[in-house]
């Protein structure tokens, strides 16, 4: 196996010991060299799953199924299986997930830690909200299950609680049922962020999942220009088409990254003038929820040095104009993003102490390493969102101060008698200072 790290490769740290969970039953053994951090599959952004001067515990290898109710859509499973091997196995029988990211190759105690959210958040909520159980180890070497309606506040301090309660052994799902893999999925392009707002008004009651990709680089009159994606899953159809799955895989670390001004500019453009379908047609599960997944370890293109992701929240009362605000500076420095994707999330409260999902909007962009320009632009976006009571993801930050993640997650000095002694992360250490 190569060397754990997170997707965006910042920062590259190298953990003093690294071991398998191969069985859900295993002990975490006592001569590893502690803090303890656990690593579900890498996918964060962040240094969350981490450490430098502890242990990393390796989950991926825990990874069966214990116990599907196939009419009720309940399945109970190791906390190291990923999403892709859950769905391998209930798409077919008629379900699916109740919320998902955009990829499929994080683990379901990755999705849990973080409460993750997916493009759903305004109808269903987080990851949190479809959890029924899941059984937490303890460095003592107790177990306990916890569940939603539990009076010990277990489960809100784990869900959210980015691996730092301790281990995750397995968790019980409630999924939803689906008539066959496919979406129906409509697209709308529209002029301004103005506009932005507008459709995602008309349209979010409607529909289950929506999510908006921006152009970052226009200014002025067409600042925030964009597509609009708004799908549900397919009723019964007579006929469906047959899905080719086509993967390729990005084979080398390119010395200097591929995403630079001029690529930048042209992806945006094209990306801008495709076609929409504003009526609506069938797209398969699979590119619908997760067109990165298509691209085997596309987070090489942006070379050795990795990338930042930088995903905020802004509270509904500041979103239009805070969302301005950051589009206008990143417009400014020159550096856009990618991928920067907005979308409105619902009011249902998140369950953990430390969840992320929040009421109002939020923002998630891709920026190229280039040292202390990119770190001087994060900065100005942190005043920007912190100004407008706004959060940035854990999952996504390998950088934000101290000041900053207190700032916005008010219940952390509340989270912190359930973090297990013999557990941290390169992320809590840099953020509880
Ligand atoms: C292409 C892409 C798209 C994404 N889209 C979204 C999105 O739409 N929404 C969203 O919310 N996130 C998104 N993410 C982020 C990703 O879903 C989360 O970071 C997820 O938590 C990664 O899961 P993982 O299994 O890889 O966990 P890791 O990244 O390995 O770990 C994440 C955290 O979970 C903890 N953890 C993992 N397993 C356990 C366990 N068994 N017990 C205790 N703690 C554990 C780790 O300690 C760490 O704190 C995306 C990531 C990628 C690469």
């Amino acid at each position: 196996m190569s060397k754990p790290c997170s997707w965006n490769r910042i920062p590259d740290v190298t953990p003093k010991a690294a071991y398998h969970l191969m069985h859900r039953l295993d002990p975490i053994p006592e001569e590893l060299p502690r803090p303890l951090t656990v690593y579900g599959n890498g996918r964060s952004y962040s240094d969350v799953g981490l450490t430098k001067e502890g242990s990393l515990l390796l989950t991926r290898d825990m990874n069966r199924l214990i116990e599907f109710d196939g009419y009720q859509g309940i399945i109970r499973c190791d906390a190291g299986i990923t999403l892709a091997q859950l769905l391998e196995f209930i798409v077919p029988k008629g379900w699916f997930l109740p919320v998902t990211p955009g990829t499929r190759f994080a683990t379901v105690g990755g999705c849990l830690a973080n409460d993750v959210h997916g493009k759903n958040h305004h109808a269903l909520g987080s990851f949190g909200h479809h959890v029924r159980a899941f059984e937490l180890c303890r460095s003592d070497g107790s177990h306990r299950v916890c569940r939603p309606d539990d009076q010990e506040p277990w489960f809100a301090a784990t869900i959210g609680g980015l691996g730092l309660t301790g281990l995750i052994r397995w968790v019980e799902l409630q999924l939803i049922s689906i008539e066959n893999p496919w979406m129906w999925v409509a697209s709308h392009r529209f002029d301004d962020l103005e506009a932005f707002w507008a459709m995602n008004a008309s349209l979010e009651s409607d529909w289950p999942y929506t999510v908006a990709w921006i152009d970052c680089l226009a200014k002025g009159q067409a600042q925030g220009r964009g597509i609009y994606l708004a799908g549900r899953h397919a009723g019964p159809q007579s006929d469906l088409p047959r899905y080719r799955s086509r993967n390729w895989e990005m084979p080398f670390d390119p010395p200097l990254s591929l995403v630079n001004s001029l690529s930048l500019k042209a992806f945006n453009q094209l990306y801008y003038k495709q076609k929409v379908c504003p009526s609506g047609k069938l797209v398969h599960h699979a590119p619908y929820f997760y067109p990165l997944d298509a691209i085997g370890q596309w987070n090489r293109i942006y070379g050795k040095k990795g990338f930042y992701q930088y995903q905020c929240v802004i509270p509904p009362h500041n979103a239009q104009a805070a969302t301005s605000e950051l589009l206008s500076t990143i417009a400014k420095r020159k550096q856009g993003s990618f991928l920067a994707v907005l979308k409105t999330f619902g009011e249902k409260p998140s369950l953990g102490l430390l969840s992320f999902p929040r009421p109002g909007t939020t923002l998630a962009l891709d920026f190229p390493n280039k040292g202390q320009a990119t770190l001087d632009l994060l900065a100005d976006l942190d005043a920007i969102v912190l100004d407008a009571g706004g959060a940035l993801y854990p999952a996504k930050d390998a950088r934000m101060p101290a000041a900053m993640f207190r700032a916005s997650f008010s219940d952390w000095e509340a989270f912190t008698p359930f973090i297990d002694p013999a557990f941290s992360s390169h992320f809590w250490q840099r953020v509880s200072l």
